[in-house]
């Protein structure tokens, strides 16, 4: 048997177990009152419910009754069988509760061709039943059946099983029933379309009926049944969907020779969009199912914008065999992909190559390709990281072989501070084996290298000699190796990583220990100061969005949009950039006094090729609005400095809106990769296959709050995995899964993660997992938020990747807020609880995304169901998981908020004084005389100002008035400052402080 075989039949078992333990099927004598021991399955006697007098909220948190909604396929009269099953739980003599047997009972239900609107039957069938149970008339209950029209006027039919019993009884201590359940055979029903969604030639929107406090099913044989708890599966991705063999997409082939394999692949592409899209298929499965003029429509356009992709592959593929730099560059890059993917791996998927392809043109044609961001879709955990490092190492070796022989090729920016280690890692991993074929094969210019640039508080900015309170001291030395951030060697992928600061060149170094390291170097090329990567630009930066606004800061940030100043004589250290008091040569590394040369090679190339956005979605509201700005800011000064502005590639949870949130940050057109198949299940890159991804089983705790039923989930699902250490071949008989995967098995799903949205939820939930979870052993939690602090995250990533030997040392439990949704990438996280249904849709796809990265995944959704939201979920949950991206709500953006403005203006002409004025002039431009002068002396006015930050800001359109009224009335101001002499002014006349400044991107 194989893993993933076992794997399925885990997630099976271990799922089953938690809903029969909280149904309390396997129970039949308890200690405790089983009221508070079981949350599924019960129903409380509707009397009760109806005392607590909360409507129908109550009646969802500890409901009286379960059922269906349905459409009856026919006309009245209606005839058909309903079974209905339950238990009760008596109380012995010594405060012992035994479980009575199970009804099990058959009412036939005729309704008749009459206008009536609610019937009651099988109670007193029902109630004899219960009498034979218990021996004493107190428990009873009946089937209610309204009839109603629905919104189409089709009418509709409520069935609904209804615990009759009394509040209280003498004799009856819990008149709860167990267990319970309904069937409905005999009635052909007409499904419902689900009108929350838009129509789509793509999906289907027919759902069986809703369930009323539970789920629904239907067997083959038409037998309605309910459901305590609503499981849907997703499927694993499979990335190649068509007959023929997949081309050879090796590494190793593709570093040799890969122009047949490409051809192969484009060919294949070909047919199968001949065969797929083409106006004959259309027009078949337009008849087929029923195509309106409007899903016809729509398909047309997918079809043309399916031949738009395939002939920029084919674009690509014709450019690769005609620039052998190009050919060469691929090759090489093919090399190094290996190098980073440490065997784990040897070939691209299909998708990757085919993103690859398709966007050569923005490295070989930028100018032609920046005017559109381009966007990667994919699964979570398709490898979409990756298929991104091949463009950019792809676009580096390229820059080297045509003459661009330092400096930034791309900057890709995470939206939240943290967690972007493990990408992190694998930028370097990727750069490294970029560094190590860019040395064999001798092409020339600069070593590759990887910076790190994240907001305060994960790493220094600086390191000064005189350090203030909290700012990193270079005599101090644990300093350095609180400011490790790569886990692995990337050369040798050792964990032989020592931090040293090195005081001869100012630097804080990574290097690594292995004297057999493929680095003979010294330092690692990283850098994670970030006057470090202004004096070395590496090749790739990975960090965060809030550094955006540095730039209007910081005069040594130039490189990320143009050359810097010069280049110090002095070796180790770097670039250099305007003139300041503390740095009179513009050299950063302080009290160097080395006159500084002027640079060698194009200064307009100097300008990165590519900023990249991960979890585009992310960029919304207020941060979505400062971004916006921030973003022409930076295109306006790269096109002023060096005459052309970047690509941009992103990537994101969700397709909803993205054309319009891709115009408002970037004011650029938008494409997605890959183009979507005609349905969920064909498609030529990616298509849903049988394996079992994720499953997700919705969950609405009956009686019982959210806090306790997670204990319970967690309780059981670490009893199960501790019955698997100790008594192995039990639990695998159980499973039918061989004794011998035992070990893999508690590795893979050993750790529970518990998602709250909240810190509160989490907070309550953590303080409850340490007192009310009884297993045997300890229990290792940890927690992963916004407040853990950046070592930690680590140390906690590291030990989850690195399991201890034993079980009982292991991580069991990790409560993790919406943190963890980005970049934690860890196969061993297979099993999740949600506590409650995140804010958004997108949170939700993201968030349950971090489990079953690699091995089937099982996610137990939580429902806050007294909450209007979560209740609807819960009423569609099959197909909120299957058609998750449709459910995205629209993501509110806009960069016409003159609040936002009014933060941002100053930053804008600051930035241009930094590095568009001040590079042009001898001196420095950092007091008003300085700059009054400047401006006189070049004509520069309060006109050219105003335009150049009209069209920084992108405020061009007929719609942006009011802005540019902001904006006039803001240099007007910003002019007079700078006119009236104002004797001691040593800062530019900006009325917004810097602290304000950094602080933007906190809004
Ligand atoms: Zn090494
Ligand atoms: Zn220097």
């Amino acid at each position: 048997m194989k893993i993933e075989e076992a794997a399925e039949k885990f997630v099976d078992w271990i799922g089953l177990k938690v809903i029969t333990s909280a149904r309390g099927d396997n129970h039949y004598l308890l200690e405790v009152d089983p009221g508070r021991r079981f949350w599924l399955g019960r129903l409380a006697p509707e009397e009760a419910v109806m005392s607590l007098g909360l409507g129908e909220r109550g009646e969802r948190l500890d409901p009286c009754a379960i059922g269906f909604r349905l459409r009856p396929a026919t006309t009245p009269p209606w005839q058909f069988t309903v079974f209905v099953s339950a238990c009760a739980w008596l109380r012995g003599d010594s405060k012992v509760w035994n479980k009575s047997s199970k009804i099990v009972t058959s009412i036939d239900v005729v309704i008749p061709a009459t206008n009536y609107q609610s019937a009651s039957f099988g109670s007193s069938k029902l109630e004899s039943k219960f009498l034979e149970l218990v021996g004493t008339r107190a428990l009873t209950a009946e089937v209610r059946i309204e009839i109603s029209l629905d919104s189409t006027n089709h009418a509709e039919l409520t069935v609904l099983l209804v615990n009759k019993s009394p509040k209280s009884h003498e004799v009856i201590a819990d008149t709860n029933l167990y267990e319970c359940s309904l069937e409905i055979s005999g009635l052909d029903v007409s499904p419902y379309i689900l009108e929350a969604l838009p129509d789509s030639f793509r999906y289907d929107r027919h759902i069986i009926g809703y369930g009323i406090n539970c789920g629904l099913t239907m067997t083959s044989d038409g037998v309605i049944c309910s459901t305590d708890a609503i499981i849907a599966d997703k499927g694993r991705p499979s990335y190649w969907n068509v007959a023929e063999p997949q081309p050879d997409l090796t590494f190793e082939t593709l570093s040799k020779n890969p122009l047949p394999s490409l051809r192969r692949l484009l060919s294949l592409l070909t047919q199968w969009g001949d065969s797929t899209w083409s106006k004959h298929a259309l027009e078949i499965r337009a008849r087929q199912n029923g195509w309106t003029e409007e899903m016809h429509k729509e398909a047309d356009i997918a079809a043309r914008d399916f031949s738009c992709e395939r002939e920029r592959i084919e674009f690509g593929l014709n450019l690769l065999e005609s620039n052998p730099d190009l050919l060469k560059a691929f090759k090489l890059m093919n090399t190094a992909i290996r190098h980073a993917s440490r065997d784990r791996y040897q070939a691209w998927r299909p998708f990757q190559i085919g993103f690859l392809i398709a966007n050569i043109m923005s490295i070989t044609e930028p100018g032609n390709d920046s005017e559109t961001a381009d966007i990667v879709w994919f699964a979570t955990g398709g490898g979409k990281t990756e298929t991104y490092l091949g463009l950019l190492v792809l676009a580096a070796i390229f820059d080297r072989l045509s003459g661009k022989m330092s400096g930034i090729t791309a900057w890709s920016r995470f939206p939240l501070r943290m967690l972007s280690l493990q990408q992190t890692q694998r930028f370097a991993d990727a750069m490294a084996g970029a560094e190590l074929v860019r040395k064999e094969a001798g092409i020339p210019g600069d070593r590759f290298s990887v910076g790190f640039l994240v907001g305060d508080g994960a790493k220094p900015n600086q390191i000064p000699i005189e350090p203030k309170e909290n700012q990193p001291d270079p005599d101090d030395d644990s300093m350095p190796a609180r400011c490790q951030v790569l886990i692995r060697c990337p050369f040798c992928q050792r964990e032989s990583i020592e931090m040293v600061f090195d005081r001869a060149t100012w630097q804080l170094q990574h290097s690594c220990t292995n004297p057999d390291c493929a680095w003979t170097e010294g330092a690692l090329p990283f850098y994670v100061v970030d006057e470090e990567i202004f004096r070395f630009l590496p090749t790739i930066i990975v960090g965060t969005l809030d550094k955006a606004a540095s730039i209007s800061l910081q005069a040594s940030m130039r490189g990320l949009v143009g050359p810097p100043r010069g280049r110090c004589p002095v070796a180790g250290h770097g670039y250099t950039y305007a003139i300041r008091k503390a740095r009179p040569t513009g050299c950063l590394v302080p009290g160097c006094l080395a006159p500084s040369t002027t640079l060698v090679g194009s200064p307009d190339r100097f300008g990165p090729s590519f900023r990249l956005q991960d979890e585009l979605h992310l960029l919304r509201d207020s941060l979505g609005a400062v971004d916006s700005h921030y973003e022409t800011l930076f295109d306006h000064l790269q096109e002023e400095i060096c005459g052309r502005k970047p690509k941009i590639l992103a990537s994101s949870a969700t397709l909803t809106g993205y054309e319009k949130q891709i115009d408002v940050l970037y004011r650029r057109k938008a494409r997605v990769f890959p183009v979507q198949g005609p349905s969920e299940s064909e498609g030529f890159w990616t298509a849903e296959s049988d394996k079992l991804a994720r499953r997700f089983v919705a969950i609405a705790p009956r009686g019982e709050t959210l806090e306790s039923a997670a204990d319970r989930i967690v309780t059981e699902l670490q009893s199960a995995i501790r019955d698997l250490v100790s008594d192995p071949h039990k639990a695998c008989e159980e499973m039918g899964v061989d004794v011998s995967l035992v070990p893999q098995l508690i590795s893979i799903y050993g750790v529970d993660v518990l998602y709250g949205n909240t810190l509160r939820d989490l907070d309550a939930a953590v303080r409850s997992l340490e007192t009310q979870i009884a297993v045997d052993g300890a229990l290792n939690t940890t927690t992963l938020t916004g407040k853990t602090e950046f070592s930690e995250v680590r140390q906690i990533l590291e030990r989850l990747d690195k399991p201890e030997e034993l079980f009982s040392d292991r991580l069991h439990v990790v409560a993790a807020s919406a943190m963890m949704s980005h970049g934690v990438d860890v196969d061993r996280l297979n099993i999740m609880v949600v506590l409650g249904m995140p804010l958004t849709t997108a949170e939700f796809i993201q968030a349950t995304a971090r489990v079953g990265r690699r091995w089937p995944g099982l996610v137990f959704v939580m429902h806050k169901i007294a909450r209007e939201r979560d209740a609807s979920v819960y009423r569609s949950f099959q197909k909120f998981v299957k058609q998750g991206d449709r459910f995205v709500e629209a993501i509110p953006i806009t960069r016409r908020s003159r609040r936002v403005l009014a933060r941002t203006v100053a930053g804008i002409e600051l930035a241009r004084i930094l590095h568009i004025h001040e590079p042009k002039c001898a001196g420095s431009l950092t007091l008003v005389p300085q700059i009054r002068q400047f401006f006189a002396k070049n004509k520069i006015t309060l006109e050219t100002e105003l335009q150049a930050a009209i069209q920084a800001l992108a405020l061009t359109g007929p719609l942006d008035e009011l802005l540019r009224i902001d904006l006039a009335s803001w240099f007007e101001g910003f002019f007079r400052n700078l006119r009236t002499p104002v004797v001691t002014s040593a800062s530019p006349p900006i009325s917004v402080s810097q602290r304000s400044q950094c602080d933007l991107f906190a809004m």
